[in-house]
């Protein structure tokens, strides 16, 4: 699939060669991912970081939010910043779809001069870079990295195949989305070839989750509803104080599972933020287009996978979103 976002001369080889140029000009990058970090935004930050470093760039890694606890076992991943205040010639955009996406990392006032270049693999993506390495069809944004390296003859070490390989395997869910491809495959050998293990990297990224977060699976699963083939779910602050989860933040992937229900066309997991806003997640079955209406509510994804966040209270953004998602199982 090509994003209806891609203007019509868009040409993706031409975008290769203006941001190799950019990065073999440049001296000090920053690096950023985007909010609210998953394994492949944290893996594709580090990747790129480290990468770079081998061809001898200056590169500050930043991410508005600290990656998970899981995601420890990547070196690197203390060094990410929360803020940039330095002096750079360039930032590299990873794994965001729009520039909202860069969150409060992104400051207008000291970086609104700076050539941004955008890799990326989001359908909804708004080519907001002076260079756009946008590649839809590439099952995550550190395969693309991986192709980066390739291109440039980069040395490919153990660190930065075990953060790749952390977002090939998060992204693809083990390699069992749509998204997964022989390229995705070959990667992920390609990765592994430097002995770090798939086996290690799965169970940490991907497998293994807090008690407290299963019992917050468990409330979730237990609140949800389900009507005309969309399985859904409210965590208000309320419910949240109720299970009494340390998390206070985001769907534990609840949205994850409830897609897994065999009568599921779409799920969807709206969150009450700490501030009242509601975020929310989007799953969809196979033949069906959540990006699209992740994209119309300022968010944005992937047709399968894909997010927002909108104003609050709880019952205006549910009233306001599932009969658009009745919409798109009729349409689809
Ligand atoms: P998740 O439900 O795992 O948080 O997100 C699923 C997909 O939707 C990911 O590719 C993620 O980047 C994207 N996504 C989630 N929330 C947002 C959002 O608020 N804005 C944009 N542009 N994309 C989002
Ligand atoms: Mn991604």
């Amino acid at each position: 699939m090509v994003s209806q976002n891609l203007a019509p001369d868009y040409q993706l080889q031409r975008e290769w060669d203006a941001a190799e140029g950019y990065l073999r000009r440049a001296q000090h990058i920053l690096a950023i991912t985007h909010v609210s970090p998953d394994g492949d935004a944290i893996g594709s930050l580090l990747g790129f970081t480290l990468a770079m470093r081998g061809m001898g760039k200056l590169v500050t890694p930043a991410c508005q939010d600290s990656a998970q606890v899981r995601y420890e076992y990547l070196n690197g991943v203390h060094e990410i910043k929360q803020s940039a205040d330095g002096a750079y010639d360039l930032i590299v955009a990873l794994d965001s779809s729009d520039l909202q996406r860069l969150g409060s990392v992104f400051v207008p006032g000291l970086h609104g001069r700076l050539p941004i270049v955008v890799f990326d693999h989001h359908v909804t993506n708004t080519l907001f870079g002076v260079v756009n390495v946008v590649e839809p069809n590439v099952s995550s944004t550190s395969e693309l990295v991986l192709k980066l390296i390739r291109r440039l003859g980069l040395t490919l070490t153990p660190d930065i195949a075990a953060a790749l390989l952390t977002g090939v395997v998060t992204d693809s869910l083990a390699f069992r989305t749509s998204s997964t491809t022989p390229d995705t495959l070959a990667a992920a050998m390609e990765l592994m070839k430097t002995g770090v293990s798939l086996a290690d990297i799965t169970r940490k990224s991907l497998v293994l989750r807090t008690y407290d977060s299963l019992k917050f699976m468990a409330a979730g699963i237990m609140a949800s509803q389900m009507e005309d083939g969309i399985v859904w779910a409210c965590i208000t602050r309320k419910l949240r104080r109720e299970i009494g989860t340390r998390e206070d933040r985001g769907d534990g992937n609840l949205v994850g599972t409830l897609i897994t229900a065999t009568e599921a066309r779409i799920a969807a997991v709206f969150v009450e933020n700490p501030d009242g806003t509601i975020e929310i997640g989007f799953r969809s079955a196979p033949g069906y287009d959540v990006s699209q209406v992740a994209f119309e509510l300022g968010g944005g994804g992937h047709p399968a996978a894909a997010g927002c966040t909108i104003p609050g209270p709880m019952r205006d953004a549910v009233n306001r979103v599932l009969p658009r998602l009745r919409q798109v199982i009729r349409e689809a």
